[in-house]
């Protein structure tokens, strides 16, 4: 069954989703939810392989836990409230309330307190392949964006802080080979978020343009970070640590996605920079990249900050002001500490986020209750910015963020209270970290990156065959294409076979290259004398040879 389209569907605004929808390895079903073709599901098939190997090779275990949740885990973290409008919930027949899993830090939480007791039980990698749940407010650039999508998540749990470290680095491994074993042209960027606790993250990127995240990069020393990740190394501060730092109760201060209508901007407006202020005084400054919020969903009260967009000339008139993050989606309610401008003097009065939840500190002062040069990266607004390592002018590219790794630390052992008896037989609290791969997503951005004006192509480990065989002509044609194709087939070549009938050679080469297939095998005016084309799909290189020359060159 392939069915190919002449044109990219009317709304397609990436070349993923217009090439994968017309060469039949998509479909979408919804908004965010697709269904995977032969094609497609061979595609990913492949990713998920590639991921499987080198997951299995770092002694991770593979298993699949359920996609419908009870709420009751996410309410121990309070992640139920925090994920908002993101987490697809629903009640079974008794009114009883479920999710349907977003990321599962707190399941894998629960089965390892059930299994693990002893310290000699630790580490373990827990992985599984599995399908996710998100309810995106713009599900959009085809499947790189799906409210319903396939995403490999692993966990690791480890006795101690340097246990944590080794499985973050195993993992950071099996991904460098995960994505170089794709063909996938990436980077890794630092994404040390604060919000979180300050652990070590690294995010996956593949730039490409499509993509929906922003990197800083510098040309002259290789320094990288995502833009969006706003991060920090502010010594934490404690309520009033010095005189004159108020505490401010501040519960409801307006995330990125708790903005409301309160902007008086249209519903379809992007939103880019906030500014944030309280009491008049300037809060924080968000610069979420290029995220785009849907402010027709949010209709949540605004109170008591005042909140307005922010421009180019805020900053231009500002120089010393803080520029902050409003918090990354799914962290509502939580307090931030908000990361400090290098070009802010130390000295300077700021109000910050308090490290606390609901709370700000006003009167903080740079450079006594903060280090304004440790920050580790730059919230970067304009291409050009300084380097923070070498001073060079920095890039801004458009990246997919296709892995993320975490060192989540104590935070889920602590809310359940995860515990193994340790070597000197006293309990000892459990750390984890939590690992993912955008597994249906790497197959969008492989078409993104690999893609020409043909169309789709593939790598050859990824492709859904090794061979495309057309049979371009009458019956003599068609009768030697498949003869051909069996003989391939029984030498463990993956072929896929085009011998539709009434269909012109023509369209059948056009397919061909549309499908993306590395190894084109054309049976053609050549036929009755027992000689084939074989064509490369990349390079476009045409090759006239006998049948069992064509054969032995591909198997
Ligand atoms: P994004 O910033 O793109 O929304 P995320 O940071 O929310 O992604 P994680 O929670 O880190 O995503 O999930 C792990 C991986 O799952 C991501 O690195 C990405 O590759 C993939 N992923 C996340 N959301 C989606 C989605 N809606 N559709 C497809 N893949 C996704
Ligand atoms: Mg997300
Ligand atoms: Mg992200
Ligand atoms: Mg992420």
């Amino acid at each position: 069954m392939l069915k190919t389209l002449r044109d990219a569907p009317a709304d397609a605004e990436t070349i993923n989703h217009a090439l994968l929808v017309r060469a039949g390895y998509v479909r979408r079903s919804a908004a965010g939810i697709w269904s995977w073709l032969p094609l497609g599901k061979q595609v990913l098939d492949n990713v998920a392989r590639v991921v499987r190997e080198e997951m299995d090779a770092i002694g991770g275990q593979e298993v699949l836990l359920p996609a419908l949740l009870p709420k009751e885990p996410y309410e121990v973290t309070g992640r139920y409230e925090e994920y908002g409008d993101l987490l697809f919930r629903l009640k079974d027949r008794k009114g009883a309330d479920y999710v349907l899993g977003p990321t599962h830090e707190e399941i894998f939480t629960q089965l390892v307190q059930d299994q693990c007791t002893s310290y000699k039980d630790l580490p373990v990698t827990l992985y599984q392949i599995q399908t996710k749940y998100r309810d995106e407010a713009r599900p959009r650039a085809g499947i790189l964006r799906g409210r319903e999508f396939t995403m490999k998540d692993s966990y690791s749990f480890d006795a101690t802080d340097e246990g944590l470290a080794e499985s973050y680095r195993l993992h950071r491994e099996a991904y460098i080979k995960i994505f170089t074993r794709l063909g996938l042209d990436y980077r890794i960027v630092s994404a040390v978020s604060g919000a979180m606790g300050g652990s070590a993250s690294e995010e996956f990127l593949a730039p490409a343009p499509a993509g929906e995240d922003t990197f800083a990069d510098c040309p002259a020393c290789g320094y990288a970070a995502n833009t969006e990740a706003v991060s920090f190394a502010l010594t934490p501060v404690e309520g009033a640590a010095h005189p004159g730092i108020e505490e401010l109760d501040t519960p409801d201060t307006p995330t990125i996605e708790t903005l409301a209508d309160h902007l008086k901007v249209p519903a379809s407006a992007t939103l880019k920079n906030l500014l944030v202020t309280i009491d008049g005084e300037i809060a924080a400054v968000g610069v979420p990249g290029d995220r785009e919020v849907d402010l027709g969903k949010l209709s949540e009260a605004l109170a008591p900050a005042e909140v307005e967009l922010v421009t180019a000339e805020h900053f231009a008139q500002r120089p010393d002001l803080v520029r902050g993050y409003v918090g990354p989606q799914g962290m509502a309610g939580k307090a931030f500490r908000y990361l400090a401008d290098p070009r802010v003097a130390p000295g300077t009065s700021w109000i910050t986020g308090a490290n606390k939840a609901g709370a700000h500190a006003r009167n903080v002062v740079a450079g006594r209750d903060f280090e304004v040069d440790q920050y580790l990266d730059v919230v970067v607004v304009e291409p050009g910015d300084p380097c923070p390592n070498c001073g060079a002018g920095l890039n801004l590219d458009r990246a997919i963020e296709i892995g993320h790794i975490f060192q989540l630390g104590r935070k889920y052992a602590d809310a359940f209270g995860l515990e193994v008896l340790g070597r000197e037989g006293k309990p000892v609290r459990v750390t984890m970290g939590s690992y993912g791969v955008g597994v249906s997503r790497a197959v969008a951005a492989l078409a993104e990156q690999t893609a020409d004006e043909q169309g789709l192509c593939w790598p050859r480990e990824i492709a859904p065959a090794d061979v495309h065989v057309v049979a371009a002509g009458k019956a003599v044609q068609t009768e030697l294409a498949l003869s051909i194709a069996d003989r391939l087939g029984a030498a463990g070549v993956r072929v896929l076979a085009d011998d539709r009938a009434g269909v012109s050679p023509g369209v059948k080469f056009t397919d061909a290259e549309l499908i993306g297939v590395p190894t084109i095998l054309i049976v053609g005016r050549g036929a009755a004398e027992g000689r084939v084309e074989l064509k490369d799909r990349r390079t476009g290189e045409r090759e006239d040879l006998t049948v069992d020359e064509a054969i032995a060159r591909l198997t």
